[in-house]
């Protein structure tokens, strides 16, 4: 019986892409991301290994050809390459991809990439060494950096960094930023901040930083030519005139909804399939997989009948106000 493309949603869009949450827990504190006294789930309510590769099944099986791991920080994860080498198996899975912060893939890129790991995304918002201490809270710059050329020694697909702008913080960072991945042939993705979780370390309103005013600043010193690529996410893409290793991507959830083609959906590493990043409906996979654990079946209903709830868009605005109360973490960002 063949179950490809059960998962389409009452405006067409057809889900092919699972971003899966593996921890909520995480060695920095990035200021945007996480207050700094932050509690975390007990073990028990994550989901296992061996639920997490089932789910995994289940939704390549509806159609799913696209997994991103990430969390909290999921190379903190200690059974994670055990994971990512469950998850490599799987029949019918195209891509397999990790975000991560980069601190520990001096020791496990190789791993990663052994277990069928392809793309990378990589957070890094300055190369300020202070400055990337004082946004991580407790990161060391040096670290990512090796991480970063570890992975590149490795010879993955792709190697994104991810680079969250806040005015009067870090935007002087964004020619530096440019200028790293040009010398590296990596991509990256300017990021505006959603208002996700009450932070009390900057106003959200004061710092946001448009992808329309990071762009100014790139043109300053690069010429930024609209591409046609369309890696199916919310990024949209140019390339730089004179260079043809790096793409340069901007993520604009307030400036530029990209929900019109959106064909992914989330699970929280508590177990809760989020329909959509700016949005509190949930489908609760860990209750249905523990109390159903060998009948898969039930849980691809629930899942179809879910997807059946995508909502048409978010609704996030540049205001300051927190719509979405669960901090990044838990989503999976
Ligand atoms: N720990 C990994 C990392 O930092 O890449 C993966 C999880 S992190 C939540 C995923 C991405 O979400 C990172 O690129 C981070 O910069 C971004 N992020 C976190 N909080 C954000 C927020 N409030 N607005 C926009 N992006 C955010
Ligand atoms: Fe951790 Fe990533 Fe959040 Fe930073 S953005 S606190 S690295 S989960």
């Amino acid at each position: 019986m063949t179950e490809q493309k059960q998962l389409i949603d009452p405006f067409g869009r057809e889900i092919t892409y699972l971003r899966m949450s593996v921890t909520d827990r995480c060695n920095f504190r990035c200021v945007y991301c996480m207050a700094e006294d932050m509690t975390f789930l007990p073990k028990q309510k994550l989901l296992c290994y061996e639920e997490l590769v089932q789910i995994a099944q289940i939704f390549t099986e509806l159609g799913v050809k696209k997994i991103r791991l990430t969390g909290g920080e999921p190379l903190v994860r200690q059974d994670i390459i055990k994971l990512t080498s469950g998850l490599g198996k799987l029949s019918g899975l195209d891509h397999l991809a990790i975000t991560t912060n980069g601190s520990l893939l001096k020791k496990l890129a190789r791993p990663l990439y052994e277990s069928g790991v392809r793309n990378l995304n990589i957070s890094l918002d300055t190369l300020d060494n202070k400055q990337f201490h004082q946004v991580t809270r407790t990161g060391k710059l040096k670290k990512v950096l090796e991480g970063i050329s570890a992975a590149k020694r490795v010879g993955f697909e792709s190697i994104k960094l991810n680079a969250v702008i806040l005015k009067g913080q870090n935007d002087h960072q964004v020619t530096p930023l440019m200028d790293f991945v040009l010398e590296n042939e990596l991509d990256i993705s300017f990021i505006e901040e959603m208002p996700l979780g009450q932070i009390s370390s900057h106003d959200r309103a004061e710092t946001f930083c448009s992808s329309e005013e990071v762009k100014e600043i790139i043109k300053q010193n690069y010429q930024l030519i609209p591409s046609t690529v369309n890696t199916g996410g919310p990024a949209r893409y140019f390339s730089i005139a004179g260079t043809s290793t790096s793409k340069v991507g901007f993520i604009s959830p307030h400036s530029n909804n990209f929900c019109g083609s959106c064909n992914r959906i989330r699970l929280t590493a508590e177990g809760q399939l989020l329909l959509c990043l700016g949005n509190e409906d949930a489908l609760d996979l860990r209750a249905l997989i523990r109390r159903y654990p060998n009948q898969p079946q039930v849980l691809k209903e629930q899942i179809i009948h879910a997807i059946q709830k995508k909502p048409k868009e978010h609704h996030f605005d540049n205001s300051g106000n927190v719509y979405i109360l669960r901090f990044m973490n838990m989503t999976g960002g």
